[in-house]
């Protein structure tokens, strides 16, 4: 006869389900750039993971490759979307421990390789970034079921994340002084780290832009440079060598995608500026050919773009093997408890929330996080970093009436 308390013990919980939803913004108008591409209208995959012990796993990922893909008249796809879940994703979780992280990952990362996956057409880069949201929400329910938030149960300490801005974006309208408004608001809220494009203008006219918000947010303010891959090697070059003497933490993306890490190392050990770079990377061997062979300082790896925070980790760990920090690339209220959690963790990257602004005409040039609204319960961010509290899990609640409202269905 089996004894109720050890079957109780025993009793894993077990995934019942899998939802997943389509968010879609307004679009931005008129649109902010980065060097070369406009700034994509704002969408979100959001995965809930429910289990019969009423613990419900939250996952989002931001960069669902063909999930969004727009067609000409600018509406999002969502065939992709609507199958990928149901079809490959959900079978392969349905009824299984949600605390086996690992050979869940394993399972659906097993996708992008074996049959079929690609005669359903459904891209490469979308079954990773539904694999980075599916991984997000596993985390959430093993943090949840331990009582801890993430940074702690992966052994992480001070709740405090150093954090830096993303900011002077190209948009129609915006020269130097609005340039230099939108700068000087960021030292007002008190950030200490901003991070602005170039690549998109001229050289001299972007030394320029650079040189004007130097001026604006004074010598203490660290000072990141996006040139989004706009230049080749060489004008990188030329180009670190006139940013240099303004004083500039890293440089990164200098090099058009065809050169690669040739490229990159190629700049790397011409220019005196530490290069950051890995955005883009997809998996954690393709960032460690990166880390090992550009030469880079900072990697940004992206856990909500591809792969999850499991892949993340596995990222972190390679590339503190050759010296390399941990920067990611957007996502602050998750990557925060992972740069927390790692030993080479050093900084996230947030864009502005719109609250700290008094009216709309201080936004109007600003990249402002339109995405917050989507939580009722977030980190808090206070004196230029993120502040992770002690709610188990990520330490998010979607806001539900939010949610509804930009879920967008076929
Ligand atoms: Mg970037």
């Amino acid at each position: 006869m089996s004894d109720p308390a050890i079957d109780e013990v025993l009793r894993l919980v077990k995934i019942t389900s899998v939802e997943a939803k389509v968010l879609v913004w307004p679009a931005i108008d008129p649109p902010f750039w980065m060097s070369l591409l406009p700034v994509n209208r704002p969408h979100e995959l959001v995965m809930l993971v429910h289990t019969d012990e009423r613990l419900t796993g939250i996952g989002h990922s931001d960069q669902a490759g063909d999930v969004f893909r727009g067609g000409s008249d600018g509406q999002p796809h969502l065939a992709n979307a609507s199958r990928i879940v149901p079809d490959a994703i959900a079978p392969l979780l349905t009824g299984e421990d949600p605390l086996q992280v690992e050979s869940l990952w394993q399972k659906i990362f097993a996708l992008t390789y074996r049959h079929h996956w690609n005669a359903e057409g459904w891209s490469r880069s979308s079954m990773l970034s539904a694999l980075a949201a599916i991984d997000m929400a596993l985390w959430d329910i093993r943090a949840k079921a331990k009582g801890l938030p993430v940074f702690r149960l992966l052994g992480g300490e001070d709740p405090q994340v150093p954090m830096y801005i993303a900011g002077g974006y190209y948009r129609e309208g915006k020269g130097l002084s609005e340039l230099a408004d939108e700068c000087h608001q960021y030292s007002a809220h008190g950030y200490n780290a901003l991070k602005v494009r170039v690549g998109g203008m001229s050289l001299e006219e972007d030394v320029e832009r650079v040189r004007v918000i130097r001026e604006t947010v004074g010598p203490d303010m660290k000072l990141m440079l996006d040139a989004n891959e706009a230049y080749d090697s060489d004008t990188a070059i030329e180009a670190a060598a006139e940013y240099q003497d303004i004083g500039i933490y890293w440089f990164e993306e200098p090099v058009a995608w065809y050169e690669g890490n040739t490229g990159l190392r190629k700049v790397s050990e011409a220019i005196e500026i530490d290069v950051a770079g890995g955005e883009q990377t997809a998996t954690h061997w393709e960032a460690a050919e990166m880390a090992s062979e550009a030469a880079i300082k900072f990697m940004e790896f992206d856990c909500m773009r591809t792969g999850g925070p499991t892949e993340w980790l596995r990222v972190a760990d390679v590339c503190r093997r050759v010296g390399v920090q941990m920067a990611p690339h957007h996502g602050a209220h998750i990557h925060a408890h992972l740069v927390a959690a790692a030993s080479n963790g050093l900084i996230v990257e947030a864009f502005p929330d719109p609250s700290m602004y008094s009216t709309p005409e201080e936004l109007e040039f600003v990249r402002w996080d339109r995405k917050r609204e989507l939580f009722s319960v977030h980190p808090e961010v206070r004196d230029g970093s993120m502040w992770l509290s002690d709610i188990p899990g990520w330490g998010i609640e979607l806001d539900e009436d939010v949610v509804g409202r930009l879920e967008v269905k076929e």
